[in-house]
């Protein structure tokens, strides 16, 4: 695989060159505010965090190193940083540059992220750092996925830090998105361990682009996990997003074998991922290998980052690739941003009846009980509250 700085190389012109702060940038992207505003005292600067230890990785020599976090296995020579700009060799040892740096706090829907059988109805703190080890040339979050440590200002904020500010805002869980967590994976094991001590859940929403160690480790700490399976091709993943399907399709085995919640997200662009005949393979994968509850959200695209001049998808291809799903047994599918369609209710496969009513983030009329259709009694996969 390239790497990025082959593949983009204004990206190392920008490095350094031209902060921006952290409010402006935030503010572009309307999706995210400053966590300022969230009213956490800022902790230590970022040089004093900056030598924080990788967790996954090996020494090849002396000064080189390869890190062992996801399948790119980057060499990495002294001075230098990996793929996804985050994690650099300095002498010989690699560390994390975003280890307690987020850059977007913010209280979400849980709907949101998406996930639509995990706690429906509640806000989810929730937190990025930059950098992803992919480049999808449609990522709605590209100013914070695509952007290097010295491209936005930070301020330390220690994994305490995030999880009182969790609990005073009463949030029941706490959210690693808009950015890929798997790139600052030790900051969601040290808050995730903390979170659980106080009863809040940890939800991952992730492209699934791991080694299955890190992965394993992380299903140790994590309550749910949202997997962006962005094709169901191997030419797609490399043309569209500078990865490979297989590693993708073995980290959903591993979540589900691991026993922890898991939820599927399918983007589906125009003419590049829309096959009825793809659709219909994956549904037969999925309903083969992980089973025929686990919720499938497709999410219509809207043009964006490099992918500015592809039309929106046609609602008529979501509803296609709904029928096939539905008709190869998969119990829980969902049409994302589409406003008030009614698939994005949850019924009773049982009894049919509107279990969980939506509109957009809304969610209300909540027929689960004790994990079950109070209509019928139906069991409903996923984590409800008590
Ligand atoms: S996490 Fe980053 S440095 Fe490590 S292998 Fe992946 S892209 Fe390379």
């Amino acid at each position: 695989m390239l790497k990025r700085s082959e593949k983009n190389p204004k990206k190392d012109k920008i490095i350094g060159t031209n902060p921006i702060s952290r409010r402006t940038f935030l503010l572009g992207t309307g999706a995210v505010i400053a966590s300022g505003t969230l009213g956490i005292p800022f902790g230590k600067a970022f040089a004093s965090n900056e030598n924080f230890e990788a967790r996954y990785y090996e020494n090849i020599n002396k000064d080189t190193v390869r890190c062992l976090l996801c399948p790119r296995r980057c060499v990495i020579p002294e001075g230098k940083r990996g793929y996804c700009e985050v994690r650099e060799n300095r002498g010989g040892k690699l560390y994390s540059l975003t280890y307690g740096q987020p850059c977007a706090l913010h209280l979400d829907p849980i709907e949101k992220k998406p996930f639509f059988h995990v706690l429906p109805g509640t806000k989810s703190f929730s937190l990025a750092t930059v950098g992803c080890n992919i480049e999808c040339k449609f990522c709605q979050n590209w100013q914070i996925s695509q952007s290097t440590p010295e491209m936005i200002e930070t301020k330390f904020r220690s994994p305490e830090q995030i999880v009182s500010k969790a609990h005073s805002l009463n949030a029941p869980s706490i959210s690693f998105t808009y950015g890929e967590p798997v790139v600052f994976i030790e900051y969601v094991q040290d808050i995730a361990k903390k979170a659980s001590a106080k009863g809040i859940k940890s939800l991952v929403v992730t492209n699934g682009f791991y080694r299955q160690k890190p992965l394993e480790d992380l299903c140790k700490v994590a309550d749910a996990i949202k997997i962006d399976l962005k094709g169901f091709t191997n030419k797609y993943y490399r043309n569209i997003c500078d990865a490979e399907l297989k590693p993708v399709l073995d980290s959903i085995l591993k979540v589900r074998s691991e026993g922890v919640w898991l939820e599927i997200v399918y983007l589906m662009l125009p003419t590049l991922n829309d096959s009825p005949i793809e659709i219909r393979e994956m549904a037969r994968w999925l309903v083969k290998n992980v089973g025929d509850n686990v919720p499938l959200h497709f999410s219509r695209f809207f043009p964006q980052y490099k992918l500015k001049d592809l039309p929106p998808t046609p609602f008529s291809s979501l509803e296609t690739a709904y029928k096939i799903c539905r008709e190869e047994g998969l119990k829980f599918v969902y049409i994302g941003n589409v406003p008030r369609n009614e698939t994005e209710n949850t019924f009773c496969p049982a009894c049919s009846k509107k279990i969980i009513e939506r509109r957009g983030y809304n969610t209300k009329n909540i027929h689960i009980k004790n994990g079950c259709c109070t209509f019928c009694g139906e069991p409903i996969p996923g984590l409800w509250e008590d």
